[in-house]
């Protein structure tokens, strides 16, 4: 036999270690035996490490199992417990699968939800508008949602929010297109909103009776004033009574004026809040309007010592206004003015036309009517309570007649005419409010 080389010794080492069989080697010679031996000694140390490799990846392939059990153990969990319940169903409405929360709004256990249609769980009056809508949802799912009356056993219902989702879901037949349902129990937020129904319409309810209630008392003290005032007039005619006793009746006559305006006030509110007021809009001459106000809001302006100047005098102006209201606002705007100043003060008035809108067909513009006061303003904190009815924002002062309902009226009156009113102040310095109506076609 020729002299075996290096590789041929490798083979005869491996196929021993391998086979494990006796292999006669009185063939060879004293150097191969040795160069077998370092052979099978190299051969066994590449099998050990071997095996550890083969150890250290079968670790990790139990590793990975146990991630893999715990991510599905963790995926189930979060499935059947979520807040939602899930159900899976086919193209022909079917439940495939459907999760715990879903069974518990049922009440019934999952296998006897499962593989039954989905329209089983929904109440009679909703069954035909989910029929209806089943095919174009299943086609086009997405952001799509449904209020739905389902039914809970043995014998409940309660209102859900579904919404809908494309899905895939592999079965033994392959992938499959399927709808998932995601259910969620919206009874809670149902009774809050008819309890938030139901309050409003108490409020409305109580509003209405304020009102009414308001009308029918500022009725029954008009008439009692008007004779208080009617017999006042009477005395003050009366040649034989004393100085002093005139001075009195004047009193009666001044107060009983005030209470008057007042009543009136407040039947104006109790009108407008129960609608009974309509406004009738007509194009009104902002000058002409303005000039009648000033008039009848001199002598207020007197008494406050106050002056006011009207800086601008564009006489061509008409918006589109209740003729009537737009003198009462302006009435109340500046008077407001000449009260809350200060002895020697200022009330400024000025008024300008502003685009608002305008392409090739038209444009359209909006008056704004400023009314600046030099007096006591309004601090941050009052400015919400300035429109609301019956709020005065300052300390009451007995020089200041006034029921703190004007700038409601006002603002009433504005929305009523498509308008709006609004101000700034600086508390000591001074308020400018300015209420913006629409200006009519030229
Ligand atoms: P009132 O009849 O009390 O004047 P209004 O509804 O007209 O009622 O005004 C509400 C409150 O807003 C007033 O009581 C006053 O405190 C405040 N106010 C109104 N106009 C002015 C103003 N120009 N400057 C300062 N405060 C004002």
């Amino acid at each position: 036999m020729k002299d075996l080389n290096q590789k041929d010794i490798r083979i005869l080492a491996e196929k021993m270690a391998d086979d494990k069989k006796h292999i006669d080697v009185d063939f060879l010679t004293k150097i191969e035996i040795k160069n077998l031996v370092h052979e099978l000694q190299v051969h066994q140390i590449e099998l050990e490490m071997q095996n550890e490799e083969l150890k250290t990846s079968e670790q990790n392939l139990v590793e990975s199992k146990r991630e893999l059990e715990k991510a599905k153990d963790l995926f189930t969990h979060l499935y059947h417990e979520s807040p939602s319940g899930y159900a899976t169903v086919d193209e022909y409405g079917i439940i495939t699968q459907a999760n715990q929360t879903f069974s518990r709004l049922i009440g019934m256990p999952l296998d006897s939800i499962e593989k039954k249609p989905f329209v089983n769980f929904i109440s009679e009056k909703d069954q035909t508008i989910f029929r209806a809508r089943f095919k174009s949802l299943f086609r086009n799912p997405q952001n799509k949602t449904m209020e739905l009356n389902l039914l809970t056993y043995p014998d409940g219902n309660f209102p859900a929010l579904v919404e809908f989702k494309s899905v895939y879901w592999t079965t033994l037949a392959g992938e499959r297109e399927c709808l998932l349902l995601n259910v969620l129990d919206i009874t809670e937020r149902k009774n809050m909103e008819n309890r938030m129904i139901q309050a409003q319409e108490d409020a409305e309810k109580a509003n209405n009776a304020k009102s009414e209630f308001m009308a029918r008392m500022s009725h029954e003290l008009r008439t009692p004033m008007n004779a208080i005032l009617g017999f006042a007039q009477m005395l003050q005619l009366d040649e034989t009574i004393t100085q002093k006793q005139r001075f009195q009746i004047d009193e009666i006559f001044l107060s009983g004026n005030h209470l008057l305006h007042l009543i009136n006030e407040i039947l104006d509110l109790a009108g407008i809040e129960s609608g009974r007021v309509p406004v009738v809009i007509e194009r009104v001459n902002i000058h002409e309007v303005l000039n009648e106000a000033l008039l009848l809001v001199q002598s207020i302006a007197d008494r406050f010592s106050v002056k006011i100047i009207l800086s601008n005098e564009d006489e061509n102006i008409d918006v589109m206004a209740d003729k009537v209201r737009i003198r009462q606002i302006l009435l109340n705007l500046i008077s407001n003015a000449a009260k809350y100043n200060r002895p020697g003060g200022e009330v400024k008035i000025r008024y300008q036309k502003e685009k608002i809108h305008s392409d090739s067909e038209q444009e359209l513009f909006s008056l704004k009517l400023f009314v600046e006061d030099t007096g006591i303003g309004i601090r941050e904190k009052d400015y919400a309570r300035v429109f609301e009815a019956f709020q005065r924002v300052h300390k009451p002062n007995d020089n200041i007649e006034g029921a703190g309902v004007g700038l409601n009226i006002t603002k009433k009156l504005l929305e009523m005419m498509d308008g709006t009113i609004d101000f700034k102040s600086e508390f000591g310095k001074g308020s400018t409010f300015w209420i913006e109506l629409p200006v009519a076609d030229m």
